[in-house]
């Protein structure tokens, strides 16, 4: 039976009153923010023509700043020329602050280094040199395979600074996964290392990559950086101690201008929904919106903040906000190799107080980890430094944004839960710290200067509290140009859906206030009695209960509702002890069955609810429904190359086959 409700693109369910509006404090120092939406409003193309004047530093000035005449392809800057290394390091150290860190480096078995702008050009300026004597020019492309450590920041700015494209593959990804990389890209080289330190234990690397390396081509030379000197079969025809290199190099280097739209990177998705794309980004567009957000939502001020994004370099987090956007402006940072939890639960929270680190950037699944190990551990230590915590990668349940402001940001920090993904290279839906008054939850607004909106199957934008798909409707500079090698499959999917515009497959609704969140993915979108349900808006109800700490749903086919809700969810540390204890096991669903009820509705009460460890989550933190929708229809799970751990598969499906 078709209703009003059962029309709708997604139906709105969770209702969600908090908001807070900024500190007067934080607001006075925001001076020139708020403005930024009426500048881009007034013209777009100029607004981002200034910005990219302001924030870069160019060896010859452009003329043009927008050329869409072959949409979707997009040039920007075009004749204009300039190089990234350059941008984010010569020029600071010509500007006299060589002595300022760039990296407060610290590996997980405690062994640190403070690397200063003057060290890091040093360093690149060698590493430049090594790359060219190794036989790479202008345009090859590079592959880099390293832990977390300086010489992954080294190695990307090396390439960016001879103009060689580079492919960071993820640390923890298989040889498998390396090599199809590599050849997709048909790299020339290879960086990594004998391995890296993770949960207190040296990890290898050099293995897989000589696995890789052995049906590569493409593949002349292998760096490889000394991390834990550990054993490492050698090929003294091809591989090549970094260290060593990097001391028998010049370490004069100028860096030569490239053009506006030189290709810098190809990065693969996270692969949460299927086989990673190979995403490909060029120079000055991509730069200068790396540098503005970060300098604008994240509020770096380089002077006086220590900046820390938690994610992998592997990942485009990393990419445009470890590497790109703070190193433009010329930010101090702190760089983390290893675990949250090695050796102990609290390991962040002392690098924070250390640090006196101010501003953090990092998923949601690392707050409701911590949410789920209780907030005695943060409390042990000082975290009065920050004034800016950061969420990216998926939705931020509100119970898991207000927690955050509450236990990490001592009830007083703003927190931006920023929407985008590696296609637009940066940070495209966030507030404005010192200007938005927040929203527990949400992303909330477009950056100035970008244009995004909700439409409903037609591509007609659909009015206040009202869902549908998120897309964006005016080209960006950091834009993706590409999927590297196949132009067919970039316009397919990512501008057929609704034709001239950007859809990369995001579900959201605007809130009374026109107000963004994003509802989660519409592959992900249930279909219950004709009423599309978010799969975010029960996940955020459930942990919305005090005993969850994560949660993830998904439908499953039903004879009678057509799909039915199926949630698994993580305790808090304190709820198992006390359903181990009282054996309450049955109770518990119950009460969980009765509270998203209570919370959004009857319709969206899961018909079951699975209480586990752990859910497959991606390498970068992201929960892949896909698989437990595998689970709760009983079939064979899908591909699982890009799952953290494939043993969380195993349990889970051992867990659903007892009676609950
Ligand atoms: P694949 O496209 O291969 O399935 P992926 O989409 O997970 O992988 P990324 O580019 O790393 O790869 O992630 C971007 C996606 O992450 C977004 O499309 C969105 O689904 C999710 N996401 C990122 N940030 C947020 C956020 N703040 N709120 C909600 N969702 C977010
Ligand atoms: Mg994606």
């Amino acid at each position: 039976m078709a209703d009003a409700a059962s029309e709708e693109t997604l139906s709105n369910l969770l209702h969600e009153d908090r908001e807070f509006p900024p500190d007067q404090a934080f607001t006075e120092q925001a001076v020139g923010k708020a403005e930024l939406y009426d500048q881009a409003a007034a013209d777009r193309e100029t607004f981002w023509a200034d910005q990219a004047r302001a924030r870069l530093a160019w060896s010859k000035d452009f003329t043009q700043t927008l050329d869409w005449s072959e949409a979707p392809f997009a040039k920007w800057f075009a004749d204009g020329q300039l190089n990234a290394a350059y941008n984010c390091v010569d020029r600071h150290v010509e500007a006299g602050n060589g002595d300022r860190v760039a990296l407060h480096f610290v590996g997980e078995p405690g062994d640190t280094q403070d690397i200063t702008y003057a060290d890091l050009l040093d360093r690149v300026k060698r590493a430049a040199n090594v790359l060219l004597e190794s036989g790479v020019s202008k345009g090859d492309r590079v592959a880099i395979y390293l832990p977390m450590i300086p010489e992954a920041v080294v190695a990307m700015l090396a390439c960016a600074r001879i103009g060689a494209p580079h492919s960071v593959v993820f640390g923890g990804f298989s040889s498998d996964a390396l090599r199809t990389r590599i050849a997709d890209a048909e790299a020339k080289l290879v960086i990594t290392a004998d391995g890296g330190y993770r949960r207190g234990k040296p990890s290898g690397l050099k293995s897989a990559v000589d696995e890789a390396v052995a049906q590569s081509p493409s593949v002349g030379k292998v760096l490889v950086v000394r991390r834990t000197e550990q054993d490492v079969e050698w090929d003294d025809q091809r591989d090549v101690w970094w260290h060593e290199a990097l001391e028998a190099a010049s370490p004069e280097h100028e860096a030569e201008p490239m053009d506006a739209e030189h290709p810098l990177f190809i990065l693969y998705t996270s692969g949460t929904t299927g086989k990673p794309k190979g995403i490909f980004h060029t120079t000055a567009g991509y730069l200068m919106q790396a540098a503005y957000t970060n300098a604008v939502v994240h509020d770096v001020h380089p002077e006086k903040d220590v900046y820390w994004c938690a994610a992998d370099i592997g990942w485009v987090t990393g990419h445009s906000y470890i590497v790109y956007g703070p190193l433009a402006n010329g930010a101090t940072q702190v760089m983390y190799e290893g675990t949250p939890d090695t050796p102990h639960q609290g390991r962040w929270w002392e690098i924070v107080q250390q640090h006196q680190v101010s501003i953090l950037y990092c998923a949601p699944t690392a707050i409701r980890t911590f949410m789920k190990w209780g907030k005695e551990i943060p409390a042990k230590f000082d975290l009065s430094s920050l004034r800016v915590l950061g969420s990216v990668g998926e939705p931020i349940n509100p119970e898991a944004w207000i927690w955050y402001r509450e236990v990490i940001g001592g009830g007083k920090t703003p927190v931006v839960d920023t929407w985008w993904q590696t296609e637009t290279g940066a940070i495209m839906i966030s507030a404005l710290p010192g200007v938005t008054s927040l929203k527990p939850g949400a992303a909330q607004l477009a950056v100035p200067g970008i244009s995004v909106d909700v439409v409903d199957e037609q591509g007609r934008s659909v009015e206040n509290g009202h869902g549908g798909y998120l897309v964006i409707d005016q080209p960006w500079p950091s834009m993706l140009r590409g999927i590297w090698g196949d132009p067919e499959r970039f316009k397919e999917t990512y501008w057929s859906r609704f034709p001239g515009i950007y859809f990369a497959g995001d579900g959201a609704k605007k809130d009374d206030q026109g107000n963004i969140w994003v509802l989660g993915r519409v592959d992900d979108v249930m279909n219950v009695s004709g009423h599309r349900l978010s799969t975010t808006e029960i996940e955020s109800a459930l942990v919305s209960h005090p005993k969850v700490a994560e949660a993830a749903v998904v439908g499953a086919s039903d004879a009678t509702t057509g799909q039915a809700v199926c949630a698994f969810v993580i305790l808090r540390g304190d709820a198992v002890q006390e359903a181990d204890e009282e054996g309450e096991g049955g109770d518990l669903v119950a009460e969980l069955r009765n509270h998203v009820a209570k919370e959004i509705g009857a319709i969206a009460k899961p018909r079951q609810i699975m209480v586990v460890a752990e859910l497959p989550k991606t390498r970068s933190g992201k929960i892949m429904r896909r698989l437990l929708r595998d689970v709760a229809e009983n079939r064979e799970v899908g591909d699982v190359t890009t799952l953290a751990d494939s043993s969380v598969m195993d349990l889970i499906k051992e867990g659903m086959s007892k009676p609950s």
